[in-house]
């Protein structure tokens, strides 16, 4: 077992009743869902389903962000400019949550990344991390974090409870998550991106961040039941772990392998009658891998 307790100091964590049962959003608050989606008995019926094509309307394309060339800045205050021009792009794209959006106006990007990229921080790219690694592009970021948001639609500020999410790399996304839920776990297999997301986080203060060091493959069964599990790293299925540490009325997002070789975004809804799964645009993750490094 890799997993280790947070370091963090001990806090009170509600009990699983407080998460469990919520009401089914409205499918008029989530606006990315497929109309199709079906309910379904159970894990091994849901994942063994084909994924379903992708309505043209889903698919992203490169070109609808311009970059702009905000070239070297050393200023905190250009730094905020060009995250603040970067929250007024997000702003622009249909189904992006406001809370998310805000919460990415407020976290530094920058101080997530090598020195020598800064100048690139807020711009819409994914940018290496070490080891291998990428920080997801804005857009990516903030598109998975507004459909759990959506999840929770009768919560328009902060999700209730706790959040899960699998592949810390750098921090950024956990930063902007803790903004999100009232406690989030994080949790990264590369021993040297755990201690660097650390290092990343310390100056923030995040006080309701819990980093984790272990295979996220497994979850963290301690932390559950979550109200949403996010993966930053894709697999070839979703893990049962996840599933079964999702409390009833959560939400997984987590890039996945179709059996065409693509790899898509797959929304997972616990609900009282079982499992529904919806496949939404084709992305680009790098990939979920068992064990630690
Ligand atoms: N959210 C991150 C993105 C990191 S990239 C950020 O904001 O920087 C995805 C990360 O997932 C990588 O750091 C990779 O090491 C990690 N990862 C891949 N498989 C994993 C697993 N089984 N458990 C935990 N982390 C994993």
């Amino acid at each position: 077992m890799t997993q280790k307790k947070p370091r963090f100091p001990a806090q009170v964590l509600p009990p699983p009743s407080a998460l469990s049962p919520r009401p089914v959003p409205r499918p008029a608050d989530r606006p990315f869902e497929r109309s199709g989606e079906r309910p379904v008995g159970g894990a091994a019926a849901v994942f063994s389903q084909a994924l379903a094509p992708l309505p043209t309307h889903m698919v992203r394309g490169q070109s609808a962000f311009a970059t702009s060339n905000l070239g070297e800045f050393a200023s905190a205050s250009s730094q905020q400019a060009a995250r603040e021009r970067m929250a007024r792009r997000l702003m622009a794209i249909e189904g992006m949550h406001p809370a998310v959006i805000e919460a990415m106006r407020i976290v530094p990007r920058h101080a997530f990344i090598d020195s020598a990229l800064i100048g690139q921080a807020y711009e819409e790219n994914s940018l290496p991390i070490g080891y291998g690694q990428t920080i997801s592009k804005p857009t990516i970021v903030a598109r998975m974090l507004s459909l759990i948001m959506y999840a929770y639609a009768d919560h328009a500020g902060r999700i209730p409870g706790r959040i899960l999410e699998v592949g810390t790399g750098c921090g950024y996304q956990a930063a902007v998550m803790s903004h999100l839920a009232t406690e989030v776990y994080s949790i990264e297999r590369v021993r040297g991106l755990h201690e660097r997301a650390r290092d990343n986080l310390r100056p923030l203060r995040v006080s309701n961040l819990h980093l984790l060091f272990g295979d996220g493959m497994a979850g963290f069964a301690s932390g559950g039941p979550y109200s949403a599990i996010v993966s930053a790293a894709g697999g070839d299925a979703i893990p049962q772990a996840w599933v079964d540490q999702l409390g009833m009325g959560g939400r997984i997002v987590a890039p996945t392998s179709t059996d065409g070789g693509r790899q898509v975004l797959i929304v997972v809804d616990k609900i009282p009658s079982g499992l529904r799964q919806q496949a939404l645009e084709t992305v680009h993750f790098v990939p979920l891998k068992s064990g630690v490094a």
